[in-house]
């Protein structure tokens, strides 16, 4: 008898498949412990890019050859995410942990969509966990996804499942004949915008509340759309509030919209893509005072959580309404009370989702391993690193702070004639020169520099880089232009 498969894709030789598979994991340990020795990003060269064009071969090749151009031409040109001087967008750094933990994972190849199975246990751990977290009742559900941009989908989906009754899923939108609006701040997260547009309500049915000097939602601009809307016979159904804005991380003023949800009857949601998890840190917990009394509470561990893309999650007050949304008969999932196929609810009756990757498991090992403290203490230190940055800026005349910091974002620029080309000149060189890599926006029409500090492994030396390398750049940048002008003029006279 054949004790393995002539078609298996497993090694036939074993220990020298572990060699190579041990020689695969020290490279990762390498890489993560030298990570400062290399420049955060660099570019592709056409050469490079070449290497990802060639044709599909029939051929198969060497695990070790295949590795070696990972080694040589995906891991150098990556974002750059897991160095110290990574500032851009709001990107989380990773760990040795969760890379470890996501091996596991893919090893065992558990799928997480249902049936009785230990992952499926430690996934409501994590969801009990998290429910204590918030401060959520017992009766709440929840469900790993992505990351925040499915959570806000599925939150907008379950509002509007609890506004107009589970038969809306059946009839359609169109046929209800009823207009659904929702209400979020001109600082949220494009993602609003997508959710409305994909559940079928359209984005123009989002109003973008004016936010207030602080770049927080206007509450009293809030309750009067709502009126506005409500005389109008619209029906307002959704509520979007942010804790922690992408652009300069502000927190919306949670508790006083959700005494407006409740007294117009609106489902409120949080969207705390990166800010969220600021619970963690007894510092800040305060400031997400209100964010208990949501109806939905989205965010990622894969931000400030520091846990390995990809890991979002969508937490939901009333279990029910999360159920009505997405759970559908089917024969080939039917449940039973023992065997396989027992359990129900499964994960699959809360999501658009059926089969789904174990990323949980990442997650479990990063709480457990570090310990909740040990996490928050990060998410506070990257704010002590913004408020020295900040201070850093007062303190230099050529630069100017363009935000309030009350997170770990921080808007800056270089002062100069000009400085919305300038600014934006001086992003791309400080990315183009390995040092560091914060990214730009624009605020009030006013280009940024925008440095958000995420990654567990940013010191006060990378804080010290940006500062001397925008300094450096903004002043060639600025003598090159008026040289370039000069020459512009007198070869125009000439
Ligand atoms: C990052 C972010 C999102 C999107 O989250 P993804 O995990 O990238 O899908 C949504 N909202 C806010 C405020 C964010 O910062």
């Amino acid at each position: 008898m054949l004790k393995t498969s002539e078609n298996t894709l497993d090694p036939d030789d074993w220990p020298s498949f572990r060699q190579q598979g041990h020689q695969m994991l020290d490279d990762m340990f390498d890489y993560l412990e030298q990570l400062r020795e290399q420049p955060v990003w660099q570019g592709l060269s056409p050469a490079q890019r070449e290497i990802f064009q060639q044709p599909l071969s029939n051929e198969p090749s060497d695990l070790a050859e295949v590795h070696e151009t990972f080694m040589k031409s995906i891991l150098p040109y990556a974002v750059g995410n897991t160095h110290p001087g990574f500032m851009g967008w709001v990107h989380g750094g990773g760990t040795p942990v969760g890379m470890l933990a996501d091996m596991l994972a893919a090893g065992l190849n558990a799928n997480v969509g249902g049936r009785d199975q230990a992952p499926i246990e430690l996934e409501k751990q994590l969801l009990q966990w998290i429910k204590g977290l918030f401060s959520f009742p017992e009766t709440a559900s929840g469900l790993f996804v992505t990351g925040t941009s499915m959570a806000n989908l599925i939150s907008v989906l379950i509002a509007r499942t609890a506004c107009l009754k589970k038969s809306i899923r059946k009839e359609g939108l169109v046929n209800s004949g009823l207009q659904l609006v929702a209400y979020t701040s001109a600082s949220a997260h494009i993602s609003i915008a997508q959710a409305m547009d994909i559940a079928g309500i359209g984005s123009d049915a989002l109003r973008m509340i004016a936010t207030n000097d602080n770049y927080q939602m206007d509450v009293e601009a809030l309750a009067l759309a709502i009126r506005a809307d409500k005389k109008a016979g619209l029906i307002p159904f959704f509520i979007a509030a942010t804790v922690g804005t992408v652009d300069v991380g502000a927190i919306d003023p949670l508790s006083a919209i959700a005494d407006l949800a409740q007294l117009e009857k609106v489902w409120l949601h949080v969207d705390g893509a990166y800010g969220a998890l600021a619970i963690l840190a007894p510092d800040l917990a305060p400031r997400l005072q209100g964010i208990e009394r949501a109806d939905s509470i989205a965010f990622d561990f894969h931000k400030w959580g520091q846990v390995p893309y990809d890991a979002g999650f969508i937490l939901v007050r009333n279990g029910e309404h999360q159920l009505d949304t997405f759970a559908t008969p089917a024969a080939y999932l039917s449940r039973a009370s023992k065997g396989l196929s027992a359990g129900s609810p499964w994960p699959c009756d809360l999501g658009p989702e059926l089969s789904r990757g174990f990323r949980a498991l990442k997650t479990w090992f990063t709480i457990k391993v570090y310990g909740p403290e040990k996490l928050g203490q990060v998410i506070f230190a990257t704010c002590v690193l913004a408020q020295y940055l900040k201070q850093r800026i007062e303190l230099s005349p050529q630069l100017e702070l363009l935000a309030p910091v009350e997170l770990n974002i921080v808007c800056f620029r270089y002062r100069c004639e000009n400085p919305n080309r300038i600014n934006a000149d001086i992003v791309i060189a400080l990315q183009e020169s390995g040092i560091v890599a914060p990214s730009s926006t624009t605020l009030q029409g006013q280009l940024a520099i925008r440095a958000a500090i995420v990654n567990h492994r940013t010191t006060i030396s990378d804080i010290d880089a940006l500062i001397a390398a925008t300094l450096a750049f903004g002043e060639i940048i600025e003598t090159t232009l008026k040289l370039s002008a000069s020459h512009l003029k007198r070869d125009s006279l000439a």
